[in-house]
Parts: C-alpha cells; sequence; structure tokens
C-alpha cells in the first residue's frame, strides 16, 4: 500500500543534498513523497532582497520536487528564525496535521546550522503532540498516529566539534544518483550563495562527496544515511527500512 513520506528539512536544497536519492527510490516505489522547507530560504542570497529571493526559491523548490513527481511545501519561518518555543511547535504540528503522513524524514538533532538543529526538534517533538487531541493548532484534525520519524545525516556527516555522526542504516542511492544530481540542479540560485558563505567551490561536487562518503562506509558507491527516532511512545517498526527493502545497507 502506498504511503505519504513527508520530507520537512529547514531550508530549500537541504532535503536534496541529504536524502534525494532516498526520496526518489520512495516516489519510483509509488509512494507519495511531499519535500517541505520551514523557510523558504529567503536570506541564501547575495543580490536580492528577502522577498525577490523566497519567489526565487520557491520555484526552485518546486522545480525539484516535480523531477521525482513530488508535492513541494513551505511551513513559512523566516530564514535565522526557527525556535523552538510554543508558536512555533503549533505550527509544525497544524502542518503535520494537514499533511497526514505515515513517514516523516528529518533534519539531524546536531547540525552546523542553528535552523536545522531547531527543525529537528520542532519536527520531532510536534510529532508526538500531532495525535493529541486536545493540543489545539489550527483546522487540521488530530492524526490518529504517531509518524514514523527519521533522521537524515547532519551536513558532512558531523557534529559541531567535528565528531563523525553514525546512520542507523544506509540507503543505497546508485539507481537514483543521476536523479538526487537532477534535482538539486534545479536550486542554481545556490550557487554563487554557496560560493561566497559557504566557501562551496561547487555545489552539485559537494553533494557528490558527501554521498560517495556516506556510501563508502558502508561498502557502497553512494549512499544516504538515516537514523531512526524511537523514543517514548513513537513507532519502533522500521517502516522506512521495510519500504526500501534490498537498498538498505547495515540495518541495526
Ligand atoms: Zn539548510
Amino acid at each position: 500500500m502506498a504511503k505519504h513520506i513527508l520530507s520537512i528539512h529547514a531550508h530549500p536544497d537541504d532535503a536534496e543534498t541529504l536524502a534525494g536519492g532516498t526520496l526518489a527510490l520512495l516516489a519510483s516505489l509509488g509512494h507519495r513523497v511531499t519535500i517541505a522547507t520551514m523557510t523558504a530560504g529567503d536570506c541564501g542570497a547575495i543580490e536580492t532582497s528577502p522577498e525577490e529571493t523566497t519567489n526565487i526559491r520557491k520555484r526552485e523548490a518546486e522545480t525539484a520536487a516535480a523531477v521525482i513527481g513530488a508535492a513541494s511545501a513551505c511551513v513559512g519561518f523566516p530564514d535565522l528564525g526557527i525556535f523552538n518555543n510554543d508558536p512555533s511547535r503549533r505550527s509544525v504540528v497544524e502542518f503535520i496535521r494537514s499533511m497526514k503522513p505515515d513517514v516523516i524524514l528529518t533534519s539531524a538533532p546536531a547540525d552546523y546550522h542553528p535552523d536545522h538543529e531547531a527543525t529537528s526538534l520542532l519536527v520531532r517533538d510536534a510529532c508526538f503532540a500531532v495525535s493529541v487531541p486536545n493540543y489545539h493548532t489550527g483546522d487540521a484534525r488530530p492524526l490518529e498516529e504517531i509518524p514514523h520519524l527519521y533522521f537524515m545525516d547532519p551536513i558532512e556527516q558531523r557534529d559541531r566539534s567535528g565528531s563523525p555522526v553514525l546512520a542507523d542504516f544506509t540507503v543505497n542511492v546508485e539507481s537514483t544518483i543521476v536523479t538526487k544530481r537532477a534535482m538539486l540542479t534545479k536550486h542554481q540560485s545556490q550557487s554563487l550563495w554557496l560560493q561566497r558563505q559557504h566557501g562551496m567551490a561547487d555545489y552539485i561536487r559537494q553533494m557528490e562527496d558527501w554521498t560517495r562518503l556516506r556510501g563508502e562506509r558502508a561498502g557502497i558507491a553512494w549512499g544516504e544515511g538515516f537514523r531512526q527516532y524511537r523514543g517514548h511512545p513513537y513507532p519502533q517498526e522500521p517502516l522506512l527500512q521495510e519500504l526500501l527493502s534490498s537498498c538498505v545497507v547495515n540495518p541495526k
């Protein structure tokens, strides 16, 4: 039976960089995929205003998602303005309730960017609240169950102190690396920005280096790492691993 896979990362291009191959695999298996960002990426530009940048990057996100037939959505926070507080959690809960996902992929708890870390916390705790009837957020109805929750790799597969972040399991994305590259290429406004702010000469090559590194650690050519969040009372069954079956390497 087809599932709804909801990716919620902080900015446009994060999910494509860290999980684009896996999302492409899931879409090719007939699952419904939505790629959501917490912000529209309004600060990720040098020569355009926040409003112009928002419009450009929303279009890029939609075009990237369309490569695999996925939907695109934005929760509506501003860049560098994601904080783990009561109004933000209610917004994220309302968003997840409206999406009714079976599986959520989100950012790593420890990552280089404050928006990534705040997104991870907010999404983790929102998942607990989505099925709580008395937690009021808006028009969307409470969900019956907590979605299966997974963390993607952090950028560079390291935490802020430089220690490697290990994956529970790696998804072999050899069959979708070309699609992943095509998705990321749609975020073309980021080429100049990432050169200037991040010192990345070629953001596509950088993604390839990280995907190759995760693959090498699992003994395959191209990989994407994930960890399942299994805190009480979140779902314990390995639903994502079962959906991806033979593409999963090193399952715990
Ligand atoms: Zn980001």
